[in-house]
C-alpha cells in the first residue's frame, strides 16, 4: 500500500496517487466516503477503476502483493486479458490470499477479464479462476476483438437508463448458480451478476463516465441490499457529483 509514501514524480505510481487524492476533504463526500477499496494492478485497466472510485469519494490503493489487501473494504479485479492476470496472480503469491480476503467478508468487483478471474469456472476449463461468485464464465464469447461492440444495456437495480456498455472480447456468463442475481442481460445472454458481495459484469464502465454500477459496489461493500442506484437523471455522469447518491437506500 502506497499510504504515507513520499510522493515521487518520477515514479508513475506515485504520481497517480497524488493526482487522486490531493485534497483529504474531498475524500469526506461522494458514496464512497470512507471506504478503502484496493485495485488489482498486475494488469489490464486498473487505473480506470482508480480514477472512477476516487470520484465516488473512496480511497483507492494498488494491489500487487499479498500485503496490499490488510485493510481493504473492498477489491477491484479490472479488464485485461485473464490467462496472463491469472498466471500473475500466481507469481506474485497472491491466490491464496485473494480467495482468503473473499472468505473473510471482503467485497469483490470484476469486470471482463475481471469476470473470469471471479468466476468458479470457465467453459474452455482455463485461466485457474479464484472461485469467488458460483458462475461459469465463456470467455470471448461474443467474438475476436474485431467483434467488439458497444451497446445500451439496461441494469437491474440502476435507475436513469440503460448503460452504454463496451463489451472488448468480452465473456459472458453460461451458468449461474442458485444464490445469484442476475443484474443484466445482452442477446439472451447473462453479462452482469451478483452474489453476495461479489458483483461481476462482461463490460467495462470504467471506459465510460457513468460511474453507476461502481456505486452498486459501492452499497455491496457496506453490505446495503439497495433497490436502486443512480440519479433519475441519466444525462449527467455522476462520478465526482454530490448527486451520486443512492435514491433508495436506508443503510448507507
Ligand atoms: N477476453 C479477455 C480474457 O479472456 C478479457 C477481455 C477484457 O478484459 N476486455 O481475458
Amino acid at each position: 500500500m502506497s499510504d504515507g509514501e513520499p510522493v515521487s514524480l518520477n515514479n508513475a505510481r506515485g504520481r497517480l496517487d497524488w493526482i487522486l487524492s490531493p485534497d483529504p476533504m474531498r475524500l469526506a463526500a461522494g458514496p464512497g466516503a470512507g471506504l478503502t477499496l484496493g485495485v488489482l494492478a498486475l494488469q489490464g485497466d486498473f487505473r480506470e477503476h482508480r480514477v472512477m472510485f476516487e470520484g465516488l469519494g473512496a480511497r483507492t490503493f494498488e494491489v500487487r502483493r499479498p500485503g496490499d489487501l490488510a485493510g481493504l473494504d473492498g477489491l477491484v479485479i479490472p479488464g485485461g486479458e485473464s490467462t496472463t492476470m491469472s498466471k500473475l496472480i500466481v507469481a506474485n503469491d497472491l491466490f491464496r490470499p485473494l480467495r482468503a480476503f473473499h472468505a473473510a467478508g471482503g467485497a469483490v468487483y470484476g469486470t471482463c477479464a475481471g469476470l473470469i478471474m471471479a468466476a468458479r469456472d470457465t467453459v474452455e476449463g482455463a485461466p485457474p479462476t479464484l472461485g469467488l461468485i458460483d458462475v461459469t464464465a465463456r470467455r470471448n464469447a461474443f467474438g475476436r476483438q474485431v467483434h467488439s461492440f458497444e451497446a445500451d444495456v439496461p441494469v437491474a437495480r440502476l435507475s436513469g437508463g440503460p448503460m452504454h456498455a463496451v463489451f472488448i472480447r468480452a465473456p459472458w456468463i453460461e451458468r449461474v448458480g442458485e444464490g445469484v442475481e442476475v443484474l443484466a442481460t445482452w442477446e439472451g445472454q447473462v453479462v452482469a451478476a451478483r452474489e453476495g458481495r461479489v458483483l461481476v459484469v462482461a463490460f467495462h464502465p470504467e471506459l465510460t463516465d457513468d460511474a453507476r454500477l461502481h456505486e452498486l459496489f459501492l452499497h455491496t461493500v457496506r453490505g446495503a441490499d439497495c433497490p436502486v442506484v443512480g440519479s433519475e437523471d441519466a444525462a449527467a455522469p455522476s462520478v465526482g457529483s454530490s448527486r451520486a447518491v443512492a435514491t433508495a437506500c436506508a443503510n448507507c
